[in-house]
């Protein structure tokens, strides 16, 4: 059965602000979409399959084999297979540490790609899928507001990629050194505006030029996480290390730093396309509006977020608890609004989540330093404060594998203040001191980013 993708919202009632798509779209259309009309997300249906004997058959494969097992599950009414065999062995081309803490558990490092963080994962595959998809001879202009991480991933995972141009906004005073180094110089294709304003301002130019119909010519689109060709890809690493590490059909847990739950809901794809996975633990810092719905039952979001050391999981409202809930049997908006309560009880079987304090990160970088000789950055850090909390409540020691997000040395000084060590950069990033690039800067009213966006954007090939 050809695989359809609705929306999140197509339940809601008609009500001011809100008029449910109850239509379905193909994965092209999804994806050049992004988000539905209606602003619910694309969610899959069917979900499809995949065997035990495929997923142990990836057992010492490359990575991209693994990608493209769950590529083909997917994508095979869209795509041939030697297009998505192409996409990713292309996107692919770097190493998947698995490393181990103590026997029976293990970290997923997936700081290996351009940008040492996992959003290069997610990012890499779209990109190329995107290109494929574009409409002929055109190109596609991607616009992303980032407020670091994301923006860099993004660019670097475009960059060179035929057919599109990539522009990021991020704010001026609000990324690292590091962070701006990485945006300015990506080059090529890939242009970074640096503008006098904050990540708000930012993603409120982005919102405005998507709603104006005179830049509707350059096919603008987007690349944020609520694109469902953000969430495909993450599925995929959960499916490799379960390869790696378990047995057939041996129960597993996952726990994974959550912030937008992107990165959560590719493990929550993997469990229901066959993974045994017995709990997915979802620890966020303390933003803790899921753990506490977790608990009480009752969702109220975080407004304004708060600002913890680990800084890309600083979300009030996660945007991707839209298709946590609507795999539960609810629905909620974009604005925090519970249309429709979830399965609390199953979710509660499902779903271990607790909030994890600066303090309480901190230290868990501390302790499983000095025990375990690994050094974990403060994303990871809570991901594996939250696996012990699990533990503890519960007794449960199965196979356990905690997601490494990002690569120490992006946070060298909050690294060198605990452990008195200078992590080493990883290869992607040696040379970053070197490149060369700058940024446009722009001011944040919304006329002079038109008029620059009127400027450089290309229509056509
Ligand atoms: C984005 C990010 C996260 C959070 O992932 P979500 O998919 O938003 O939950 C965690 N760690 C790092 C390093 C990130 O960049």
């Amino acid at each position: 059965m050809a695989i359809r993708y609705y929306s999140t919202n197509r339940f809601v009632h008609s009500r001011a602000g809100i008029d449910p798509f109850t239509a379905t779209v193909t994965f092209r259309e999804a994806l050049l979409a992004g988000q539905a009309p209606d602003e619910g997300l694309f969610v899959p249906d069917p979900i499809p399959q995949l065997s035990m004997s495929d997923i142990i058959g990836l057992r010492d494969r490359p990575y991209w084999q693994a990608a493209l097992l769950v590529a083909r599950a997917f994508l095979s009414g869209e795509f041939s297979d030697d297009v998505l065999a192409d996409i990713v062995q292309d996107a692919y081309n770097y190493p998947v540490p698995l490393e181990a803490v103590y026997p029976r558990a293990f970290l997923l490092r997936l700081d290996q790609g351009p940008t040492a963080s996992f959003k290069d994962f997610a990012a890499r595959m779209m990109a190329r899928l995107m290109s494929h998809c574009r409409p002929e001879g055109e190109r596609l202009n991607i616009l992303v507001a980032t407020s670091g991480d994301t923006g860099s991933a993004v660019g670097e995972a475009y960059k060179g990629v035929c057919g599109i141009d990539v522009t990021i906004l991020y704010p001026a005073d609000e990324v690292s050194l590091m962070q701006k180094k990485q945006l300015d110089t990506i080059g090529g294709n890939v242009r970074a505006l640096c503008v006098n304003g904050k990540f708000d301002d930012c993603q409120n130019l982005v919102k405005e030029a998507f709603a104006d119909r005179e830049l509707a010519r350059f096919n603008l689109s987007s690349a944020n996480s609520i694109n469902f060709g953000r969430i495909l890809p993450q599925i995929v690493y959960y499916v490799y290390a379960y390869a790696q590490l378990a047995g057939a059909d041996e129960e597993v847990l996952f726990s994974v730093p959550s912030g937008n739950f992107g990165d959560a809901l590719g493990c929550e794809y993997a469990r229901r396309m066959g993974l045994p996975v017995a709990k997915l633990i979802m620890p966020t810092n303390e933003n803790d509006e899921f753990p506490l719905y977790l608990e009480t039952g009752r969702y109220t979001k975080v407004s304004p977020s708060r600002a913890c050391i680990s800084n890309a999981m600083n979300v009030g409202h996660p945007s991707n608890l839209a298709r946590f809930f609507e795999l539960y049997g609810g629905t909620v908006d974009r604005a925090g609004v519970v249309h429709r309560y979830p399965d609390l009880a199953e979710m509660r079987r499902r779903i271990f989540s607790v909030s994890v304090t600066d303090e309480q990160t901190r230290r868990t970088i501390k302790s499983v330093y000095d025990r375990y000789r690994v050094i974990l950055e403060q994303h990871g850090a809570v991901g594996w404060a939250g696996l012990e909390a699990y533990q503890k409540k519960t007794g449960d020691m199965k196979l356990a594998i905690c997601l490494e997000t990002a690569h120490p040395a992006k946070f060298p000084e909050e690294i060198k203040s605990l452990l008195g060590i200078d992590p080493e950069l990883p290869e992607s990033m040696k040379d970053l001191a070197c490149r060369q690039g700058g940024a446009v800067n722009m001011s944040r009213d919304f006329p002079s980013f038109k008029r620059y966006l009127q400027d450089t954007l290309k229509i056509r090939e």
